[in-house]
């Protein structure tokens, strides 16, 4: 990134030390008695809007393509989908549901015994560790998943891993998801550009902020302006947790991106014990919504149980997550 000052500008102090603050490396040269700095590092962080408003500064030239179109530009997208609307401006938004569907008969107590849930969540095709481990009942799941959301007048939400069902897909759910491990599948998120579906983007087991905000870049400029990031914990040394919950990236997001974004507590610390009080925690740090593992039957479960929490719990979080909304002024 190059900024050139105006002619005859001298004092630049402040400049630098905005961009020191954001540790950038800065080049400086002087030309016809006109400053001009160079910037290498994660400039993706330079507030354009920020620069915009500095007279002495004559121009900015950015050398990286950077996310433009997903670019906080003083307003945040609320996408709506039927009669629910997520995003800055939107009531806090709730989806829930099983790790992976495996029956109809489950799936529909599971979601009548929760009190609120704007989404219905559930796995079909399940990308696990092992190729041993129950894959999901692919088609299958999300035909039940349609089902017991127009049994019960709810929104549905899956994981897609292939681009050859996403007509299927589309019939079916009301959100399409991406996974983590699927973040930086180029070839996937254009296809799922020209979808009118709106996308839920997983950030990558290990994707920087930049990253992600990229991958969403891609689904956007293929032609779909609805995608809702998702906070799911990245991966770092420490293993006490399945990942770590990155909740600063949560509110530099609402700096950096006009996308809606929601936090998965249950996949981020891999714990139902844990996942009560990082729930409040993405709330306070803005979350525009939350992604919850839940079961009626949380013993018997074939994929996540150990981040899964009960109806119960989910129904006594419900509270706790009103009172949160009310102290940060979120809609509930
Ligand atoms: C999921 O939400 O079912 C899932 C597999 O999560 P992630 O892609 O974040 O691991
Ligand atoms: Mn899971």
């Amino acid at each position: 990134m190059i900024i050139v000052f105006k002619k005859g500008v001298t004092e630049i102090e402040q400049f630098l030390m905005y961009f020191k603050n954001l540790s950038l490396d800065i080049f400086q040269t002087e030309l016809d008695n006109q400053i001009i700095i160079k910037l290498v590092g994660n400039t993706f962080m330079v507030d354009d809007n920020f620069l915009a408003s500095f007279k002495d500064i004559e121009k900015v030239i950015r050398l990286d393509k950077t996310y433009d179109l997903v670019k906080y530009k003083g307003e945040y997208l609320n996408i709506k989908i039927k009669d629910i609307s997520i995003g800055n401006d939107s009531k806090f938004c709730l989806i829930a549901g099983p790790c992976a569907i495996d029956s109809y008969d489950s799936l529909l107590e599971t979601t009548t015994n929760m009190n609120r849930v704007d989404v219905i969540r559930g796995g079909a095709f399940k990308p696990r560790k092992s190729p041993y481990s129950f894959q999901g009942l692919g088609l299958e799941g999300i035909k039940i998943l349609n089902q017991v959301g127009k049994k019960t007048n709810h929104l549905v939400i899956s994981e897609i891993i292939n681009e050859s069902d996403l007509k299927y897909f589309e019939e079916n759910v009301d959100i399409i998801q991406v996974g983590a491990r699927n973040m930086d599948n180029y070839q996937l998120l254009k296809v799922l550009g020209k979808s009118s579906k709106p996308i839920l983007l997983k950030r990558g087991l290990s994707a920087s902020i930049e990253e992600w905000l990229l991958a969403a870049e891609y689904i956007v400029k293929n032609g779909n302006k609805n995608v809702i990031l998702c906070e799911r914990g990245i991966r770092t040394f420490e293993t006490s947790t399945r990942n770590t919950l990155d909740l600063s990236a949560v509110s530099l997001i609402k700096k950096l991106s006009n996308l809606p974004i929601v936090v998965d507590p249950s996949h981020a610390t891999g714990r139902y014990d844990l996942v009560e009080q990082m729930t409040l925690a993405a709330i306070a740090a803005g979350a525009d919504g939350i992604v919850l593992e839940v079961s009626q039957d949380v013993e018997g479960l074939k994929s996540d149980g150990s981040q899964t929490i009960s109806c119960k719990r989910y129904n006594n979080l419900l509270t706790k997550i009103k009172k949160v909304c009310e102290a940060v002024e979120r809609d509930f």
